[in-house]
């Protein structure tokens, strides 16, 4: 199901791995080398298919974006953002990282109800063994936000929610605090600085990892942060519980080829058709406003 163009060659980089919209190289030569370079492509998914079309600048407003909130965290917990002094063929879309002991733990934080913790919450009355009110609706605010945690799915499959004490388990007592207080901690901020924007960060999903450098192995933060691709950002004067929210992400993409106009049907198990002009337009000028609005800078 999944088509992943391969990724391009890059001078003093190995390819590594590539995911449905990043490609990540270790770098070879070089002042830099045994560190990772991360680099953001501009390909859209949706529902687990990487497009044919690509949303011009989205690798660079999302590169932009994450390095924008490392700085608002940085008192929280340390990134593993290294430089972005990268090769000029991914130059704006790329950082050299860090590379960490990744905890095998996709940190989840939800203030907000929807998608799979909406799901589980139907079922079961709770999501990854915490138990909600009765009542909440799509799009609910919750009393106070949540740790969600999740293991993270091979290629193509979906993440799956798990409970606290497999994360105990999986990664020991100590530690599984520690992801659990950091996470609710950078949510809380991001939360509030987004909220003072007028953008209701509804979930995010953070990943965490250790850093191998300095002995001590302290906590660092990995990936990318607070990006419409790794958390949902909906305009809060549009928020109203009881329905799916409009949110600042690749929604416009999704509609387009759920609509009759694509001529595309989701059981097909065929990839969706290119997007038209206008689709890819309105989902760049969506990123872009996500950024402009969040950070106070224009593009
Ligand atoms: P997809 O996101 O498309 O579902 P994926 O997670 O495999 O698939 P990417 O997100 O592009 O694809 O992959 C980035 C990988 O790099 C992830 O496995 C992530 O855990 C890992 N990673 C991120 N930061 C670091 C780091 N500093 N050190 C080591 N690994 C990292
Ligand atoms: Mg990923």
């Amino acid at each position: 199901m999944l088509n992943i163009p391969a990724a391009p060659p890059l001078e003093g980089a190995k390819h590594l791995h590539s995911g449905k919209v990043r490609d990540l190289y270790e770098v070879v030569d070089g002042p830099q080398a045994g560190h990772l370079l991360m680099v953001a492509s501009d390909r859209i998914s949706i529902f687990d298919f990487v497009l044919d079309s690509t949303i011009p600048d989205k690798g660079e407003i999302l590169t932009r974006m994450s390095l924008w909130w490392f700085e608002q965290l940085r008192d929280l917990v340390p990134s593993h953002v290294v430089s972005t002094d990268v090769p000029e063929d991914v130059r704006g879309r790329a950082v050299i990282c860090e590379r960490l002991d990744m905890y095998p733990v996709e940190c989840v934080a939800r203030g907000y109800l929807t998608g799979s913790g909406l799901l589980d919450y139907r079922a079961t009355g709770e999501v990854c063994g915490i138990a909600l009110p009765p009542d909440l609706e799509d799009g609910s605010r919750l009393p106070e936000p949540i740790f969600t945690p999740a293991t993270k799915a091979e290629l193509g499959d979906h993440d799956e929610n798990v409970s606290y004490a497999a994360v105990e388990s999986a990664v020991g007592a100590d530690h599984a605090a520690a992801l659990r207080e950091l996470t609710l901690q950078v949510y809380a901020r991001a939360e509030q600085i987004a909220r003072e924007q007028g953008i209701i960060v509804a979930d995010t999903k953070l990943e965490f990892g250790r850093s191998t450098s300095d002995g001590a192995g302290r906590i660092v933060l990995g990936d990318e942060v607070l990006t419409p691709d790794s958390s949902r950002f909906w305009p809060a004067e549009h928020w109203a519980p009881g329905r799916a929210q409009a949110s600042y992400d690749k929604q416009i993409v999704r509609d387009w080829a759920l609509s009759a106009s694509s001529g595309w049907g989701r059981s097909s198990g065929e990839a969706p058709p290119p997007l038209p002009d206008e689709v890819i337009a309105l989902t760049r000028g969506r990123y872009l406003e996500a950024y402009e609005l969040l950070t106070g800078e224009s593009w």
